[in-house]
């Protein structure tokens, strides 16, 4: 086992896990915030004109995972979402998703919640996030 894999394991991540990476630094990603627990950036991708992730430093795969005694964790992602929104422009509501495994259609398997919002209404009903 490299030094790498082995410093990674023992933080409670996983070496090659991509938002375990980018919440390491080794991964380039436009961050809005950290802590020591959590890291917040803008999704590649964006599906809203406002869309960040908020993800755990911790590897947790998915919801599947993240039983009580990541309660703290879980909180502290919620606790984070509005006042970020609100500093990305989201100021007039927003939607938090967390896609989980392959029903919920999850791509990357680092837990993580979307925010999305912008000045319009978003899209109804149960779409792609
Ligand atoms: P999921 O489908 O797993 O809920 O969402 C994964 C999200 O991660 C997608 O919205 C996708 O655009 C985003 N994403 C994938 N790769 C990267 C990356 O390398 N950097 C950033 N910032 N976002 C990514
Ligand atoms: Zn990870």
């Amino acid at each position: 086992m490299s030094t790498s894999t082995g410093s990674a394991a023992a933080a409670g991540q996983k070496a090659d896990c991509l938002f375990c990476r980018i919440a390491r630094g080794e991964i380039a990603s436009r961050k809005i915030y950290e802590d020591d627990d959590i890291v917040a950036f803008h999704d590649i991708n964006p599906a809203a004109p406002v869309h960040f992730l908020i993800v755990p430093r911790v590897h947790v795969e998915n919801l599947y995972d993240a039983d009580l005694k990541y309660q703290a964790l879980l909180g502290r992602m919620l606790g984070v979402a509005g006042q970020l929104a609100r500093e990305q422009g989201a100021n007039d509501g927003f939607r938090l998703v967390i896609n989980n495994g392959r029903v919920g259609r999850q791509e990357v398997y680092h837990l993580h919640a979307h925010v999305l919002g912008g000045p319009s209404p978003l899209g109804s009903g149960f779409n792609r996030l």
